[in-house]
């Protein structure tokens, strides 16, 4: 039985790959996007004027006493790097590779105090991702033959950007385009929200899904409204529409769409225990959660297998091949999100580019999923770690 020896808690101060909102000022992701922070004039501009690129990206490595290591990754950069480094390393220092549930149990449990969501959990999430790479590379399995195997031999993806045109030429099933505007930008920014989906509706073919990502700026009057002057053009789902909390909001929401629209969330929820609620409070049609953020793998089976029992698919908020190798054995997760990094989202970029090696991209909007040991990925050596030193 295989011992961890070692775990280090790495960051990259910005940016980094996983936390992908450091971009250069032309960047679509860095450009006007309604966010929580919209009903303030002077943060509506970008989401960089209120700090989402404060983070950085944390990196986990997790040692085994044959020389192996493990991977995972996350946002959270110095201060998650901290938390893995003072009191999450206990945990897994010493401990057989195998026991990953132990493992996070422990950590979860040790972590109440101060922890269940948020940056404690895109820590523990890190180090469950890295002893899920770790325990694929002893065994020289993938990860996904590791929790059940393929279901499917290739995996489909939306894109999410600001150019569904150019991703319907890409082979990509659909598009999502951030919401530009909210409540307080008023009846032209309303005019100009249904104008451009409007425009990208006369762009792509009749069955090309088309969806709104509405990043946690809206509130309910306004998405009703939305969602129903945007019928016509058969919007597929608004995707979280409200802050995470507002666990009413969103079911009141799906009542009244009544699955003409569907509707989508959970990218910032946590734990079997968030999307429990956002389960038995019927808010969802899809649950979106974040392998990196919402406890790693050992909890998204979980998370998931919840969702299969209340017949809702889960499909995972972007994460490249830690979402892939879950995508690719669960039933219920047809399709998967592929986030378009380009600047212009006009070429495929991989995903948590810079910081990893052989990311697999998709090809006609389809990924297929070869045997390389773990999740299949390397950190990348030119993007510089630094490691919590005290
Ligand atoms: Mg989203």
């Amino acid at each position: 039985m295989h011992k961890i020896v070692a775990v280090r808690g790495l960051y990259v101060k910005r940016g980094g790959g996983a936390d992908y909102h450091r971009q250069s000022p032309d960047h679509w992701i860095v450009g006007r996007i309604a966010n929580p922070m919209s009903v303030y004039p002077a943060y509506r501009d970008s989401r960089l004027l209120w700090g989402m690129d404060v983070l950085g990206s944390v990196v986990v490595e997790v040692e085994a006493e044959d020389g192996t290591v493990g991977i995972g990754v996350s946002t959270g950069g110095e201060l998650a790097a901290w938390i893995v480094e003072h009191h999450l390393k206990r945990f897994v220092v010493g401990q057989a590779v195998v026991n990953v549930e132990q493992m996070w149990d422990q950590m979860f449990r040790a972590t109440q105090f101060y922890g269940r969501k948020g940056l404690v959990m895109n820590a523990i999430s890190a180090v469950d991702l890295a002893v899920w790479d770790l325990l694929g590379k002893l065994r020289q399995e993938p990860v996904y033959a590791l929790i059940g195997g393929k279901v499917r031999d290739e995996l489909v993806f939306y894109a999410t950007g600001p150019r569904p045109d150019l991703a319907a030429k890409m082979g990509f099933i659909g598009g999502k385009l951030p919401l530009e505007f909210n409540g307080a930008s008023g009846e032209e920014g309303f005019r100009g929200n249904v104008g451009l989906m409007e425009n990208m509706r006369n762009q792509v073919p009749d069955d090309f899904w088309l969806m709104y990502d509405c990043y946690m700026s809206l509130d309910l009057p306004y998405a009703v409204r939305l969602a129903r002057a945007l019928l016509s053009l058969n919007l597929k789902w608004i995707e979280e529409a409200f802050i995470p909390d507002d666990y009413w909001s969103y079911r009141d929401l799906r009542k009244a769409l009544n699955a003409k629209t569907l509707v989508t969330t959970g990218e910032h929820e946590s734990t079997r225990y968030g999307f429990r609620l956002l389960l038995e409070m019927e808010c969802a049609d899809i649950i979106q959660p974040d392998v990196t953020w919402c406890g790693g793998l050992t909890e998204l089976l979980k998370i998931a297998d919840l969702a299969d029992a209340h017949n809702v698919l889960t499909i995972p908020h972007g994460s490249s091949v830690y979402s892939y190798h879950f995508l690719i054995s669960r039933p219920n997760s047809p399709f998967g999100e592929f986030l378009m990094m380009h600047p212009e989202a006009s070429e495929i970029v991989p995903m948590f580019s810079p910081l990893l090696i052989n990311e697999p991209v998709p090809l006609q909007g389809k990924i297929r999923l070869g045997e390389d040991p773990g999740f299949g990925v390397a950190l990348n050596p030119n993007v510089l770690l630094e490691r919590v030193t005290s």
